[in-house]
C-alpha cells in the first residue's frame, strides 16, 4: 500500500471507482480506492441496475445522458461486460397533469439532444404488448432507457481504472480521518496509513459514518426498497425481442425484463427509513426481510397493468437500502469549510447518475471547476440548516414522491416551518402562503380572506393568479412592502477589505456609501455570483446575493480569503428586514426617518445608516422590482419594531405586503434576471449582459481573462425577453425557443407579467438572431406559442421610476 497518494477515493461501490476512472480519465495517476470489503459491498451489488435520462434538471439529465453512453467505452478500456440491455423505455401518463408534465420533459428534451417521443396507447402496446393501456392517456418514450450487471460495472469502472494507473486497496476498512491543518489528509486504515492530497468520501450506505470521522454531517438518508424477480411468463418469453422498461408512475412502479420473467420495483407511500442512527459496520452482503404487506397496495395496481403477472409465481424478493439526499440527488463536490475533503455521495440512481457524478468531480479536482452548472447536486446546495430529523422527513417525502408530478408552484410541506423570521407570525396573521428555501420560510403571496392559505399546484395558471395581479398593482401605483431576509448578507471588514473585493468580484468596489452590482466570475469566466455591494464604512461593506446560495459562496469566498487582513462574517439571518417599492416609498419612508431621503440625499445606488422609527438601520437605495424602492435592513431582534412603523406610516399611502410571487412578476417587466435561472455557471456575463457591470479599467480580477476574450469576440449566444402569445399557461424554464422549424434556444424563466399584462420569457438565443421585433415560438405543454422579441423593458425602460 503507498504511504502518500493524491487522492484516496473511500468506498469501492459504483460511485467511488466511478471517481476512480474519471480521475485517471481526466490523467491523475497517483490516486487510489480503499474498500472495507470487496467492491459493490453496499448498496450496489442488489440493485436493479436500470438506467434512464429522465431527470427534472437539464444538467443532471444530461450527465445522466453521458453516464448511459459511457459503458461503451469502460467495456472497452476494461475487458470487462457491463451486461448492457439498451431495451428503451416507456413512461406512461394516466391523467392529464403527467401528460402535461411529460410533453414538457419531451419540448426540454429537443435541445438537450435527447430522441425522445410521446405515444398514444396503440403506439404503447405495440412497444410493450403486455401494458393493459386502459386509463393511460400517453407515455414518453426514451430510447436510451435500459438495465446492466451492477457488478460487473462497478468491475469495469475499477478495471479502467486500473488500466490507467489507479490502485485498489481491498477489505480495509478506513478507520479515522484526520486533517493535517493543510489540507492535506491522514487517512488511517486497518493496513495502516494514508497521506492523501484529497479525500473523497464515496462511502455510500455509510458516508453519514465517513462523514463523522471527518467532522462533518452530510444530509442523507437510506430507505428500504424492494423490488420483485418473477417466475418464467409465456407473455414475456415468447415476445420476439426483449420487453422495454414501463414506468407507471401513477401505479409507483418500474418494471422491465429479467431472463424469462419480469423485475418489478416499487416506490410505495409506506416506506421504511433505514438505519435511522447510523449504519452499522456489519451490514455487507446481505439483504433486509421482505415486507410485501407495505407494497401491497401498488402490487394491486401492477396486476392490473400488466395482466400477465397475475399467472406469474414471484422468484425473489429484493429488499435493500439506499441512501438518498434531501432533495433525490446526489451530493458532490467540495466540502464548505473542509480543505481536501470532497464528497461523491447520496447517489440514489447509481447506474444512471455515477457516472457523470464522477466525471463531475474529476474534473472539479483536476481542473478546478465542472464544465456546467452542477448546482442540483453540489454537496453546498444544503447549509448548516439541515438537521438529521429534516433529513429524515424530506428523505421520505422525496421516496413517497419519487413518481410524483413536480409542478413549477409546488411547495414541499415535509419538515417546515425550520426556520422563521420574527416577521413569519404577522404574515401568518394576514393569510400568507408560505414556501421555503434553504430551509428559510418567505411569503409567496397573500392568500385573500376566507381562502384557504394554499396554491393548488399546477402547470397553468394557478389560484394564486387574481392576488398576485393585485400584489404587484399595489406596488406599481402605491407602496409595497416585502421581506429581504431571503437574501444571502455578508460583512466584508479590514484593511484589505476593498483590494480583496476588487479580486474576486468583476465591478470595482463602491465608493463610501455608494452601492454597486456585480457579477463574481470562476477562473473561466463563468457566473458564480450576482451581488449587490454596499460600501458602509471605508473598511466596510455589506454584500447581498441568492439566500440559498449561501454555502456556495461560502466556500468560493474561505478558498480565496488572505491569511490576514479581511474578516468575513455571514449575517444572513441576522440582518433582516423589509424593501419598500412603489411611488409611494419616499413618502412613506420619510415618515419614519428623520434622514433626509430625497432624491438629492439619497439617489439610486446610494446608502446610509439611519434610525427607522426606533431602530438602527441600513437603508439601500436598489430595486429589484423596477420602481422606486429601498432596503432596509435591521438587527433581527428590531424586525418587528421595523414593520409596525412602517405599517402604521403607510396605511394612508395604501402600504400592502406582496410576496415573492409578485417580486418574480415585477422583476420580468424590467428584463432582470435572477439567480441559478439567468445567472449560473452555466453562463458568462457576457451571454447574460452582466458584462456590463465588470470593470475592466481595474487590476486583475479572478475570471478576468475569460471575460476580456469575450469583450473581444462575443459570445455565440445572448439572453433575451420574448413576449409570448400564450394561453393560460406561462413558461417556466427549459422549454425550447423555435425560429422556424429548428429550436434555436431555450427559457431560462418567465411567467406571466402581471402589471403589464403579458407572458414573458427571458431566453437564451443566437446573437445573430436577438432583432428587436424577431419572431419565434416558444413551447408551451407541447404548444408551438407565438413570441416576439423586445429590446426595451416592458416597464419603464429608461429607468426613470427607479432613479426618479
Ligand atoms: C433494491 C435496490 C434497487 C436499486 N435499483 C437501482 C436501479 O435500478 N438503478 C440504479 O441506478 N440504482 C439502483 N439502486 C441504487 C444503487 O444501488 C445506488 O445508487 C448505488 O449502489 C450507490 O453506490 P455507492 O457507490 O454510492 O454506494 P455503495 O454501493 O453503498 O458503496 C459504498 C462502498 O463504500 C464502502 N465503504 C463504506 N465505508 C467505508 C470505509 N470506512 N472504508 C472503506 N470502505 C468503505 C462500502 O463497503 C461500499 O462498498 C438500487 C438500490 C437498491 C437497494
Amino acid at each position: 500500500m503507498k504511504s502518500h497518494v493524491q487522492v484516496a477515493v473511500i468506498g469501492g461501490g459504483v460511485v467511488g471507482c466511478s471517481v476512480l476512472y474519471h480521475l485517471t480519465k481526466l490523467g491523475w495517476r497517483d490516486v487510489v480506492l480503499i474498500e472495507r470489503s470487496e467492491l459493490t459491498s453496499g448498496s450496489t451489488w442488489h440493485a436493479a441496475g436500470g438506467f434512464h435520462t429522465l431527470n427534472a434538471d437539464t444538467n443532471m439529465a444530461a450527465l445522466q445522458g453521458y453516464t448511459i453512453q459511457l459503458y461503451k467505452e469502460l467495456e472497452e478500456i476494461s475487458g470487462q461486460s457491463c451486461g448492457l440491455h439498451h431495451v428503451g423505455g416507456l413512461t406512461i401518463a394516466s391523467d392529464n397533469d403527467r401528460m402535461d408534465y411529460l410533453k414538457a420533459e419531451h419540448a426540454k428534451h429537443r435541445y438537450m439532444g435527447l430522441d425522445t417521443k410521446l405515444v398514444g396507447p396503440n403506439e404503447i402496446r405495440e412497444i410493450s404488448p403486455i401494458v393493459d393501456t386502459q386509463g393511460i392517456v400517453g407515455a414518453l418514450y426514451d430510447p436510451l432507457d435500459g438495465h446492466l450487471d451492477p457488478s460487473g460495472t462497478t468491475h469495469a469502472y475499477a478495471k479502467a481504472a486500473k488500466v490507467q494507473g489507479a490502485e485498489i486497496y481491498l477489505r480495509n476498512p478506513v478507520m479515522e480521518l484526520k486533517p493535517r491543518g493543510d489540507g492535506t489528509w491522514d487517512v488511517v486504515t486497518e493496513q495502516g496509513t494514508i497521506h492523501a492530497e484529497h479525500v473523497v468520501n464515496a462511502g455510500g450506505l455509510w458516508a453519514r459514518e465517513v462523514g463523522a470521522m471527518a467532522g462533518i454531517y452530510h444530509p442523507l438518508h437510506p430507505m428500504e426498497h424492494q423490488y420483485l424477480v418473477t417466475d418464467d411468463i409465456p407473455e414475456v418469453y415468447e415476445h420476439g425481442s426483449e420487453l422495454p422498461h414501463v414506468m407507471d408512475p401513477g401505479g409507483e412502479t418500474y418494471l422491465r425484463q429479467e431472463g424469462r420473467g419480469l423485475v418489478l420495483g416499487i416506490y410505495e407511500q409506506d416506506c421504511a427509513p433505514w438505519a435511522v442512527d447510523g449504519t452499522p459496520w456489519d451490514f455487507g452482503h446481505e439483504l433486509l426481510p421482505d415486507n410485501l404487506d407495505r407494497i401491497a397496495e401498488p402490487l394491486e395496481a401492477a396486476y392490473h397493468r400488466y395482466p400477465c403477472l397475475e399467472k406469474a409465481g414471484i422468484k425473489r424478493v429484493i429488499n435493500g437500502p439506499f441512501t438518498f439526499a434531501p432533495d433525490g440527488n446526489p451530493l458532490v463536490g467540495p466540502m464548505p469549510g473542509l480543505p481536501g475533503y470532497w464528497a461523491a455521495c447520496a447517489v440514489m440512481a447509481g447506474f444512471s447518475q455515477g457516472g457523470g457524478v464522477g466525471l463531475v468531480l474529476a474534473e472539479w479536482m483536476v481542473e478546478g471547476e465542472p464544465s456546467r452548472d452542477v448546482f442540483a447536486m453540489d454537496v453546498a446546495r444544503f447549509g448548516d440548516f439541515t438537521t438529521r430529523t429534516y433529513t429524515r422527513l424530506k428523505v421520505v417525502e422525496n421516496y413517497q414522491r419519487r413518481f410524483a408530478i413536480s409542478y413549477p408552484n409546488e411547495e414541499l410541506p415535509a419538515a417546515r416551518p425550520l426556520a422563521t423570521t420574527p416577521a413569519y407570525g404577522i404574515w401568518k396573521a394576514l393569510n400568507a402562503v408560505f414556501g421555503a428555501g434553504y430551509g428559510m420560510e418567505h411569503v409567496n403571496y397573500f392568500a385573500p380572506p376566507g381562502e384557504a392559505p394554499y396554491e393548488i399546484p399546477s402547470f397553468r395558471r394557478s389560484n394564486a393568479f387574481p392576488t398576485v395581479t393585485e400584489e404587484c398593482r399595489a406596488v406599481r401605483e402605491a407602496v409595497g412592502i416585502n421581506e429581504i431576509h431571503n437574501f444571502g448578507k455578508y460583512e466584508v471588514t479590514g484593511p484589505d477589505a476593498e483590494s480583496w473585493l476588487n479580486l474576486i468580484m468583476a465591478n470595482r468596489t463602491p465608493a463610501l456609501g455608494r452601492i454597486a452590482l456585480t457579477p463574481m466570475l470562476s477562473p473561466k469566466g463563468k457566473l458564480i455570483g450576482d451581488f449587490t455591494m454596499t460600501r458602509l464604512a471605508p473598511e466596510r461593506f455589506q454584500l447581498t446575493a441568492s439566500f440559498s446560495a449561501q454555502s456556495y459562496h461560502l466556500r468560493w469566498f474561505q478558498q480565496n480569503l488572505p491569511a490576514a487582513g479581511v474578516t468575513l462574517r455571514n449575517l444572513s439571518t441576522e440582518r433582516i428586514g423589509f424593501q419598500i417599492a412603489g411611488p409611494k416609498a419616499r413618502d412613506l419612508l420619510s415618515r419614519v426617518t428623520r434622514a433626509d431621503v430625497s432624491n438629492a440625499a439619497l439617489p439610486f445606488l446610494h446608502a446610509l445608516q439611519a434610525d427607522v422609527g426606533l431602530v438602527p438601520a441600513t437603508i439601500c437605495r436598489v430595486s429589484y422590482t423596477g420602481d422606486l424602492g429601498y432596503e432596509i435592513y435591521v438587527h433581527r431582534e428590531h424586525q418587528v419594531a421595523l414593520y409596525q412603523a412602517l405599517s402604521e406610516a403607510g396605511a394612508d399611502l395604501g402600504l400592502r405586503p406582496f410576496g415573492m410571487r409578485a417580486m418574480m412578476s415585477l422583476r420580468l417587466e424590467k428584463s432582470f434576471g435572477s439567480w441559478l435561472r439567468e445567472y449560473k455557471p452555466d453562463y458568462t456575463a457576457a451571454e447574460t449582459g452582466l458584462d456590463r457591470f465588470i470593470s475592466f479599467k481595474k487590476n486583475a480580477f479572478i475570471g478576468r481573462d475569460a471575460a476580456m476574450a469575450e469583450r473581444d469576440q462575443p459570445p455565440a449566444r445572448k439572453l433575451v425577453t420574448l413576449v409570448v402569445e400564450a394561453n393560460d399557461a406561462d413558461v417556466v424554464a427549459d422549454e425550447p425557443v423555435w425560429h422556424g422549424e429548428e429550436v434555436v434556444g431555450f427559457v431560462t424563466s418567465g411567467g406571466y407579467a402581471h402589471y403589464v399584462q403579458k407572458s414573458v420569457a427571458l431566453a437564451l438565443i443566437p446573437r445573430d438572431l436577438a432583432n428587436d421585433g424577431a419572431a419565434f415560438e416558444v413551447e408551451i405543454l407541447g404548444e408551438r406559442r407565438p413570441a416576439k422579441l423586445i429590446t426595451q423593458a416592458l416597464y419603464d425602460p429608461k429607468g426613470e421610476r427607479m432613479r426618479g
